[in-house]
């Protein structure tokens, strides 16, 4: 019901009008009709004692006459008694046949001397009577008078009253229901505007005077209104702006719900599947890769970042796959195309290699003809023969370094196939030391494998556990330790030791097995250890040039590490020594 308030205002002002007019209805005529008895009675009791002072000192009327004449006088009943109680004159009836009055009250105490007053229905007129008894010698005097005409009074006063209350009650209630009206007026207008802001209308105003309570109520929803219309807007303007720049990307980006629905996905995301992004649908109806939906499960579950390659999202093209989390749930993924990079990639690996290719055989060729002319005779040379010793090397250099490179090339791009089978750790330890074994004797270095097979000796059992095998391709890891001892006794000769070693390592929750290759030599400083595996860094150029390095060592080993899904790292403090170590999965 709409207009509850204002019946509930009416109700409450007729209640409160109708019991104040009753109030003061009740209260002013008994307070009119006490005033107007006691107003009678004063005036009795004077008249009364008039007549008493009347009685004493009239001696030219007899008392039967005095009564007669007082009682018109005062317009009331007017009867005398003597000490004894019986009636010597009365204006109404004949003394002679009136019973003894000593009895009654206001005659008692008028007879112990006091003016005697009582009210009652009398017997023989059966109407109320004020009574009003005074004493004088000899006896008492009294006068009646007759109260109905009072009663007749009262009620025309009581009628009055119940009128004027009526036509008071009804111009109040007037007034009520109009204050009612305009009161439920602003309240249901603000009840339509607060509907209306939680419809969403921000801009819906009150716009009430602040006169009372229920303007400072309108002035206070105005001002929370505008408040959330301009957050609102800040909140809308801030999410324009991040829509923008979303679509201005290059990268696909799409946002996924707990529930595996799509949330919101910007422009080169719709551009790159064929059925377009729908919002609030599976996004598997969207995006079918495995990898990627793998992808967007984990980090919804996981609540970390997951990487991942799909490649068949779109035929034909490969997408680096980035999936975070969202912090209420479901995830966002960014989709980065690497077609072209990997195309570029592909090119320039290519090119290595076959530039690399190309030049071996002449390079072999350079390096076979300087051999055999600086064999020939030493003396039809002379002086030239420096030269042709230069040419040599630097044939053999190159040489060299074309190897490295295609090795590079060929390990980098998956052409290698390696051939991985379970390995002892100790048989690639002792493959390694056994080829440089001759090497560290002729430059007097000190090659040993640190006994470190022996995992841990179980004293209750009595057994012994070995480092468990590792997957391996034999040539491939061989080719690793060749790197890295031949860096070792280029680098760190001067510490005359280098140590093989293998032990038990924890990679993630799988298990592996850290090999290492250490030397005591000058080591390396702390600034170069993160860029040390990358082609062609090298800490201390000439040296290295001058001991015959390409380069290229460290990044082929990484290279080799990756493809076995091992890892690679260095630990050197300058001065004293490195260490070399990579971690190989176990078989
Ligand atoms: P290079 O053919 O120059 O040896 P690598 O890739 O094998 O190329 O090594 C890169 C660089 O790392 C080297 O030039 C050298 O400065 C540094 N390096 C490698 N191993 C050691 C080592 N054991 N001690 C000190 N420096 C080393």
């Amino acid at each position: 019901m709409k207009n509850r308030i204002f019946f509930k205002l009416l109700a409450v002002f007729l209640i409160v009008i109708a019991a104040t007019a009753a109030t003061l209805d009740v209260m002013l005529g008994s307070a009119w009709e006490s005033s107007l008895r006691t107003e009678i009675e004063r005036n009795l009791t004077q008249k009364t004692q008039l007549f008493a002072h009347r009685v004493e000192n009239d001696r030219a009327h007899s008392l039967t006459e005095i009564a007669a004449q007082e009682a018109l006088a005062a317009g009331a009943r007017a009867t005398i008694i003597d000490a004894s109680g019986k009636v010597l004159a009365d204006s109404e009836s004949d003394p002679a046949s009136m019973e003894n009055h000593a009895a009654r009250k206001e005659f008692a105490a008028a007879l112990t001397g006091q003016t005697g007053k009582n009210e009652r229905r009398s017997a023989t007129l059966g109407i109320p009577f004020l009574y009003v008894a005074v004493p004088v010698s000899g006896g008492a005097v009294r006068l009646a008078y007759p109260l109905s005409d009072v009663e007749a009074v009262q009620a025309q006063v009581n009628r009055r009253l119940i009128w004027g209350s009526t036509i008071a009650l009804f111009l109040a209630l007037l007034i009520a229901a109009s204050a009612s009206i305009w009161t439920s007026r602003r309240l249901e207008h603000i009840v339509d505007v607060a509907v209306r802001i939680e419809q969403g209308d921000l801009r819906a105003r009150v716009e009430d005077r602040p006169l009372d309570e229920i303007g400072r109520v309108a002035a206070a929803i105005d001002k929370t209104a505008g408040q959330v219309e301009r957050s609102f807007a800040a909140v809308r303007s801030s999410q324009r702006q991040l829509e923008t720049l979303l679509n201005s990307m290059q990268d696909a980006v799409i946002a996924v719900s707990s529930d595996g629905l799509v949330q919101w996905a910007n422009q080169p995301m719709d551009r790159l599947v064929p059925q377009h992004t729908r919002l609030n649908a599976p996004v598997v109806e969207t995006i079918r890769d495995p990898d990627f939906l793998a992808a967007v499960k984990a980090a919804t579950t996981t609540k970390q970042v997951k990487t991942t390659r799909a490649t068949s999202i779109v035929p034909g093209r490969a997408f680096d796959v980035t999936a975070a989390p969202l912090p209420d749930g479901g995830a966002v993924a960014v989709l980065r195309d690497l077609t072209e990079t990997e195309r570029v990639e592909k090119t320039r690996r290519d090119f290595i290699a076959n530039v690399s290719h190309e030049l071996r055989t002449p390079l072999t060729s350079i390096q076979g003809y300087s051999e055999t002319l600086l064999d020939v005779s030493s003396e039809n040379f002379g002086p030239n023969r420096e030269f042709l010793e230069i040419i040599r090397k630097n044939a053999a250099r190159m040489a060299r370094l074309t190897e490295d490179l295609l090795t590079l090339a060929r390990v980098e791009s998956g052409e290698t196939r390696f051939d991985t089978e379970p390995v002892p750790p100790i048989e690639l330890l002792h493959d390694a030391e056994e080829s440089f074994r001759e090497i560290a004797r002729g430059q007097e270095v000190d090659l040993q494998i640190v006994e470190t097979n022996v995992v841990e000796t179980n004293e209750d059992h009595g057994s012994v556990e070995t480092l468990p095998s590792v997957r391996a391709d034999r040539e491939a890891i061989h080719q690793v330790f060749s790197n890295l001892i031949d860096n070792a006794m280029k680098y760190g000769r001067s510490g005359g030791r280098i140590l093989l070693g293998a032990r038990p390592a924890k990679r993630g929750v799988e298990f592996g097995v850290e090999f290492y290759v250490q030397d005591f030599g000058a080591g390396i400083s702390s600034e170069h250890l993160p860029r040390l595996f990358e082609r062609f860094y090298r800490v201390d150029k000439a040296r290295s040039r001058e001991s015959g390095g390409t380069g290229l060592g460290l990044a082929i080993a990484k290279h080799i590490m990756l493809a076995h899904g091992g890892s690679i790292r260095a630990e050197s403090e300058l001065n004293h020594g490195s260490t070399f170590l990579f971690t190989l999965p176990t078989a």
